[in-house]
């Protein structure tokens, strides 16, 4: 079965063709065929694309809209000379999986699409006024190219938080408050959380139960998630994606009381407030120099700049405190497994989290700290570290591929 996975962004679009099925699933074997990015759609657009075996291919084109950039991949994908395997047309295409930051309340789990179910992701518009739109436009626009007959399947970043308990995702407002208007927290990066657990389960062979660790999504987006018997039971993003640790341009937990002061010191509004702390905040905004925590590194390890050490540290400082916190409310953590961009590739950022955590049980082996990088899955914690810590590269777009298979042929979702 070829599913078509879609990835909108409010300018972007990225796909991945992954040729996957039940039986592939269970054997781990499914093969990504071709993938891609556009970039600044509504404008010059930019276009990144590669069929699995071939040289990329790259371009730059107006696209006016999400529809035009969605025509623009599939007319190259069924191209005669691009050559993907299998895909001689549309109907090559079986059913698409469609990435929904924002499922609320409601989205439990990932879901069929149909009018009911768009209704459902349009009502969480109000809690993800950038995403849940950008991906809508993705789904409206799948609809109208594809038609009736190819199933459609959303994955929400949401859902697998939804096992929280109360007394993780509430905030300390007026119950009243959060029954009115659904304000607690959701949490984030779902999917890639619920991944890395499944690989962790898959290298130990324990079971979902048995499953009791930290996982550390360290991106440009950041998010730490708490996986107790499977089950996420605490994460650092919140309402937004704005809270919890620091990340590349967002400041993470902050005073809310800040938003009123400095909105009356500068004279701006609260919108120009939020977006200094989410477009000017996090790692830019302390180093004032990049949001790119590869540059930021070198910064500070070929010029020495100061802020880029601050902002260095205080990165680590935030992730090792939810360390902190997690082994406290899990009451019993047997790994920590990083991933994500910074998670994957920096053994500096990895060796930093980790120091000082050694009366914890957590001990990380230099050697093989430093190997773990460009895409490596491993173990890097000592044999005497009473927490392994692990090193799990993460993979959405399987998630989003596996799920949709799943629901489209009835298969029972994995729960967690
Ligand atoms: P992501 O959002 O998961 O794509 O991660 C992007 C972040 O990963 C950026 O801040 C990159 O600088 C960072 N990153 C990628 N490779 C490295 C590396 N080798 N060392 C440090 N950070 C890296």
């Amino acid at each position: 079965m070829n599913v078509f996975v879609l990835n909108c962004g409010s300018s972007s679009l990225k796909f991945q063709i992954i040729d996957t099925d039940i039986e592939k699933i269970e054997k781990d074997e499914e093969k990504i065929l071709a993938k891609g990015l556009i970039e600044r759609v509504g404008s010059q657009s930019l276009i990144t694309f590669k069929a699995e075996g071939k040289a990329p291919f790259k371009s730059a084109t107006p696209l006016r809209d999400h529809k035009a950039a969605l025509n623009y991949i599939i007319k190259w994908i069924t191209a005669p000379e691009t050559e993907i395997p299998g895909i001689n047309g549309l109907e090559d295409i079986h059913a698409i999986g469609h990435r929904v930051v924002h499922g609320g309340e409601r989205f439990k789990s990932s879901i069929r699409i149909d009018n009911e179910v768009i209704e459902g992701i349009e009502d969480c518009i109000d809690l993800a006024p950038l995403h849940n739109p950008a991906n809508l436009k993705g789904i409206y626009a799948s609809r109208e190219i594809f038609g009736p007959s190819v199933p459609q399947v959303a994955i929400f970043d949401t859902s697998f938080h939804s096992s929280m308990p109360e007394e993780s995702f509430l905030y300390a407002i007026p119950y009243q408050i959060y029954r009115r208007f659904k304000i607690r927290k959701y949490g984030f990066h779902g999917t890639s959380h619920r991944f890395i657990a499944y690989r962790y389960r898959l290298i130990t062979g324990l079971s979902r139960e048995e499953s009791n660790i930290i996982t550390l999504h360290l991106g440009n987006g950041s998010s730490a998630c708490a996986i107790k018997g499977g089950k996420s039971i605490a994460t650092s993003m919140g309402f937004t994606p704005l809270e919890g640790l620091m990340m590349g341009t967002r400041c993470g937990d902050i005073d809310p009381t800040v938003v009123e002061y400095l909105a009356h010191k500068e004279g701006s509004s609260v919108d120009e407030v939020f977006s200094i702390l989410n477009k000017r905040s996090g790692v830019l905004g302390i180093s004032g120099l990049t949001n790119d925590m590869r540059d930021l590194i070198e910064e500070w390890e070929e010029h020495k700049d100061r802020r880029a050490k601050l902002a260095l540290d205080m990165f680590n400082y935030r992730v090792k405190k939810y360390i902190g916190a997690y082994v406290a409310i899990m009451n019993k953590c047997d790994a920590i497994c990083f991933s994500a961009g910074i998670g994957e590739n920096s053994p500096v950022i990895r060796k930093g989290i980790s120091e000082n955590l050694e009366f914890l049980g957590i001990e990380i082996d230099d050697k093989l700290n430093e190997k773990a990088v460009g895409g490596k899955e491993m173990k890097i914690s000592t044999p005497d570290s009473r927490i392994a810590v692990y090193v799990i590269p993460t993979n959405e777009e399987l998630v989003f591929a596996r799920d949709t298979v799943r629901v489209v042929l009835g298969h029972p979702l994995p729960t967690r």
